[in-house]
């Protein structure tokens, strides 16, 4: 049985390394190239951003091709990996349980979590590691009776320099990301091609026979038995609209916004990103210094980043937002996430304001990257894990599953839907 998985992040991984360990041929198909980490030198930029002469945030994409960055709105900017690993090569290493919108369609994911974790370990990062600021930013919230939480991560304390820049790819290897499981998959038998574009789905007689890719400049048609579909909340919407198959104008994005304060020598870049967090009902806040702020956003630059301090927003916003055929997305902050938004900025205001972070408090850029719900998973689907308007043999194992935003880390509930996806359509060819 000829399997084709289309992506390498959090979903194609996990789904390309559950199937190829139970029997069937795999086949991965990336569009992005293989992934290497950014290993320039911030320092050497900073008197070009103080002038504002770095430009916009399009600019770093020379820079560091892996992260894809568009604009859904004049005032959102959607943030993805495109390479190996997806979107996990540019995260902060957070791994924790969330599940917002699942229990109510009668889906527990708890099995997957736990075999998840136990495989990986997540663990918060040593206080030793965590910068004087922040500490006091931690107590600050627990005077104000926010119960934050030192973060689960899947970093490796031993070898992470405190670097501060996970989203711009581990250098040293600390980090777990999904090629792990993407080379476990290799390792197997599986076959990977990189730069290999998915454009469409082959369908006849409502049952899948294929893709066809775009590698070199030319279209290639590729069979296959079964398709898993796992590029993104975008890509996987883009490449079911090009195949004329109807996707929800569902998509959410999990919008960060940063509140950037001032307290000389702060050196809050000299940690991990994100290692506490207080839960709130819309959103977590965690200390985080904004890089693409700190380079891109006007309103950041007359402060350095040895002095700027962060404070991050990840709110649950609402699930509105179109993705095109041709990959553009149109989405914006509506009024109620305006307002969830003014109520985060006020509990992060007090914090750093308790832990003697200076104002102004500034606004960072609107960003979101954790894209998902264009393929919603419904009640009546649940049985089967994929919609039942998809033909057969085609199959979503990525965060366009998940119907509900989530305001907090989400590699950990892709990772889990994936290898539920992965057991299913392992089990109906089973029984065939
Ligand atoms: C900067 C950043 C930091 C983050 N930090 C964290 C964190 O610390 N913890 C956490 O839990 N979550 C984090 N996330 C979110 C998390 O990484 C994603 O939610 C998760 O990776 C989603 O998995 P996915 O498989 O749906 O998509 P992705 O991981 O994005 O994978 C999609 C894959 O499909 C490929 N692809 C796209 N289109 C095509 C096509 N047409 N043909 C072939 N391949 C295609 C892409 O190149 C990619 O490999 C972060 C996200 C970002 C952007």
């Amino acid at each position: 049985m000829r399997a084709i998985v289309v992506g390498t992040g959090a979903g194609g991984a996990t789904a390309a390394r559950e199937l190829q360990s139970n029997g069937f041929k795999v086949l991965i198909l990336e569009s992005g190239a293989p992934f290497k980490p950014f290993t320039r030198n911030l320092s050497w930029s900073e008197p070009l951003r103080r002038l504002g002469l770095l430009g916009g945030e399009k600019n770093f994409r020379h820079l560091f091709p892996a992260m894809d960055m568009q604009r859904s709105s004049a005032d959102l900017l959607l943030v993805r990996g495109l390479t190996t690993g997806g979107s996990t090569v540019l995260s902060c290493g957070n791994l924790v349980r969330t599940d917002n919108g699942f229990k109510e369609i009668g889906l527990d994911l708890t099995p997957e979590f736990q075999e998840l974790e136990a495989e990986l370990h997540p663990e918060p990062i040593p206080k030793q590691m965590w910068r004087p600021l922040t500490r006091k930013m931690f107590q600050s919230a627990q005077d104000m009776g926010f119960d934050p939480k030192p973060t689960p991560k899947v970093v490796d304390p031993q070898r992470c320099t405190g670097c501060g820049l996970c989203e711009l790819g581990c250098r040293v290897g600390a980090r777990w990301d999904s090629r792990r499981f993407l080379q476990e998959a290799v390792n197997r038998g599986a076959v990977l091609h990189t730069n290999t574009s998915v454009e469409k789905i082959i369908v006849a007689d409502n049952l899948v026979k294929g893709v066809l890719t775009r590698c070199k400049g030319k279209n290639i048609i590729i069979k296959g038995d079964v398709v898993v579909l796992a590029a993104g909340g975008i890509g996987t919407a883009q490449i079911l609209k090009n195949s004329g198959l109807a996707v929800k104008d569902n998509l959410w994005a999990d919008i960060v916004l940063t509140l950037g304060g001032v307290s000389q020598g702060a050196h809050q870049l000299e940690e991990p990103p994100m290692v506490w967090y207080t839960e709130h009902e819309h959103f977590i806040l965690s200390p985080y210094l904004d890089i693409l702020s700190h380079f891109f956003h006007k309103p950041w630059r007359n402060v350095s980043i040895d002095d700027r301090v962060g404070l991050m927003i990840k709110l649950a916003d609402v699930e509105e937002g179109t993705v095109y055929a041709n990959g553009k997305v149109e989405k914006s902050l509506t009024s109620v996430d305006q307002i969830r938004l003014e109520e985060a900025i006020e509990y992060a205001s007090r914090i750093m304001e308790g832990a003697g972070v200076s104002r102004p408090f500034i606004r960072g850029m609107y960003n979101g990257g954790h894209l998902g719900g264009t393929v919603p998973l419904k009640k009546e689907y649940v049985k089967d894990m994929k919609p039942s308007w998809l033909p057969e043999g085609l199959w979503v194992a990525d965060l366009s599953l998940a119907r509900r935003s989530q305001g907090m880390p989400t590699i950990l509930l892709t990772a889990a839907l994936a290898l539920r996806v992965a057991r299913m359509i392992i089990e109906e060819y089973e029984n065939g």
